[in-house]
């Protein structure tokens, strides 16, 4: 076993992909807990200032911070919703495993919320343009009653 970087979750030695978080543990070898072992690619991972191999292929997580906050986002409508929808669609893509199930459930609740506020707008505007025509709601609902 050895223990993913970003997560700490145990993974097999075989594995090159953390399941937990997704990101690639491919480089970090299981030879690193063995003290006989050489360890020139670690010494020269820990050694470079600029972000390592083993780094380059995804950031840990998704910062709960921005979840939240394109959440709220989402309920803005219209304009909100279509941030919301396009930020989903960039992290259904990205790959890691956090960002792409928050992308998923981000899509499907800002399609829903868009769906919803095109349904009010339209209910809205036929009523404003019932209300314009002046038709007689009363005697409608009167007439089918009878
Ligand atoms: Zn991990």
């Amino acid at each position: 076993m050895k223990i993913c970087p970003y997560c700490q979750n145990n993974i097999k030695d075989e594995m090159k992909k953390c399941p937990f978080c997704g990101s690639t543990v491919a480089l970090i070898r299981s030879s690193f807990y063995d003290q006989s072992a050489p360890l020139p690619q670690v010494e020269h991972l820990l050694n470079q200032t600029d972000t390592p191999i083993a780094f380059t292929q995804a950031s840990p997580y998704l910062a709960n911070g921005v979840k939240v906050f394109v959440s709220i986002i989402a309920t803005i409508p219209f304009i909100g919703q279509i941030v919301a929808i396009i930020c989903a669609i960039v992290w259904m893509n990205a790959k890691d495993q956090d960002r792409k199930s928050f992308g998923s459930a981000l899509l499907s609740a800002g399609l829903i919320l868009f769906f919803l506020t095109c349904m009010f707008c339209f209910g809205y505007l036929m009523i404003v343009a019932v209300i314009n025509s002046g038709i007689d709601l009363n005697e409608i609902f009167n007439s089918i009653v009878k």
